[in-house]
């Protein structure tokens, strides 16, 4: 465990020691998150969002429903590819939906796993930690943390799509600490959005972060100690994040890491294996959001507020209660979604951190981000046009034969 983390801070309230460190501002009013009420469940039960486009708009991602267009990005190609890179999650997800009403990784943990040891490994917290960095990125995380386990992020209910309720949430008691990885999301993929082909970005991030998270999981079980995979499931995903040091927190609502900007997938595991939680990390997003803005400008609907991040938000039955933030318009931005048959990663492709940091030069900019030369790097990313817009065409014309 690290220093910052683990006892709550003054009694009775829901702030913990490592928020100064996060950045995370909590009020007494704080409560644990529902997964009822996140939009995709909404799109369900909520008459206010759901509809028949928002129906077409789940389906197309499994059958050939979706309105192929003529305009590049939205044709046949671009779904086909969309709809291939979204399989392996599909299809992990859909395993025991009808059966046992559980939709792994998107509603429910992963249960598809051999027995681990009986046999605990014995090793020093920090050895474990190292060993399982390395091993993790050996089996296809792009970057992975730790911290401690945190209860406040964990959903209050997860939900049953099928009976249409809550459900209790099926973590085992004494869990210690979570395991979290990010994977990139193609790069040259995020710069045609909006369009369907983009929409491969976000199942190729998703089913990389399958195969990572069930491969590490498993290692953890060998090595005989308790492991549950936990991909958009069971608790939210970014603050867990944050605490074990893989970014920061965007005006878009996104995680911002260090290598991949807000361009990644992020999956988790809970466990009790003897760890040494990471410290989270500053490198000057906060500030550059604060002048910034190009996601809530450039945002179709407008759905990421342009002011100072607050406890209340405009969208208020799935805004996190008691927790102060920027939070966009989930109702305006799942909308947008539906209208244009495929999901967007405007926001995304804009930010000034979503970048190349294998360039020399992008890292140059990245790095006058984090201090006085912020406004000059922002200068020079509109300059220089990063995070313009590129044609669908342009993509499929520019791979190998
Ligand atoms: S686009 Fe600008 S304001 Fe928005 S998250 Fe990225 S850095 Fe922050
Ligand atoms: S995903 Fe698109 S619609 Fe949603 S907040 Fe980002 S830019 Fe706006």
């Amino acid at each position: 465990m690290n220093a910052l983390a683990v006892e709550q801070a003054p009694s009775g309230s829901p702030s913990k020691h490592i928020d100064a460190a996060t950045g995370f501002e909590i009020s007494a009013e704080f409560q644990r998150f529902n997964q009822k009420y996140d939009m995709f469940n909404r799109a369900i039960w909520d008459e206010e969002v759901r509809s028949e486009r928002s129906r077409r708009f789940f389906e197309s991602y499994f059958t050939d429903l979706a309105q192929f267009r003529k305009v590049e990005g939205f044709q046949q190609r671009d779904y086909a590819l969309r709809n291939a890179a979204w399989y392996i999650a599909d299809f992990t997800a859909d395993l025991l939906e009808t059966t046992e009403d559980r939709k792994e990784g998107f509603l429910d943990t992963y249960t598809m796993f051999r027995e681990g040891a009986t046999r605990k490994s014995e090793a020093p917290p920090a050895v474990h930690s190292a060993e399982l960095k390395r091993a993790g990125r050996f089996l296809g995380a792009d970057a992975i943390g730790i911290c401690d386990y945190d209860e406040r992020w964990v959903y209050s209910h997860n939900y049953s799509r099928q009976h249409g309720s809550n459900k209790d949430i099926d973590l085992p008691p004494d869990l210690t600490h979570t395991v979290v990885i990010v994977n990139e999301m193609d790069h040259a993929t995020i710069q045609t959005v909006p369009s369907a082909l983009s929409g491969s970005a976000t199942g190729q991030g998703y089913s990389r972060d399958i195969i990572a998270v069930l491969s590490i999981t498993q290692y953890i079980r060998n090595l005989g100690y308790r492991a549950v995979a936990s991909l958009n499931d069971t608790a939210l995903s970014i603050p867990l994040a944050i605490q074990a040091g893989l970014g920061q927190y965007g005006r878009h609502g996104l995680l911002i890491t260090p290598q991949f900007g807000p361009r990644v997938r992020i999956a988790k595991i809970f466990t009790d294996m003897p760890l040494v939680a990471d410290a989270p990390i500053d490198f000057g997003v906060s500030e550059t959001c604060a002048i910034c803005r190009r996601c809530s400008s450039g945002c179709p609907v407008k759905a990421i507020p342009a002011g100072a991040p607050k406890f209340e938000s405009a969208e208020a039955i799935s805004h996190l209660k008691g927790v102060k933030k920027w939070t966009i318009n989930a109702a305006k931005c799942f909308q947008f979604w539906v209208n244009q048959g495929t999901d967007c990663s405007i926001c995304i492709r804009v930010c000034p951190y979503n970048k190349d940091f294998s360039r020399p030069f992008n890292r140059l900019l990245r790095w006058m981000l984090s201090n006085r030369w912020r406004r000059l790097a922002l200068w020079l990313d509109r300059k220089l046009n990063y995070g313009k817009r590129k044609t669908a065409g342009w993509w499929w014309r520019r791979l190998p034969s």
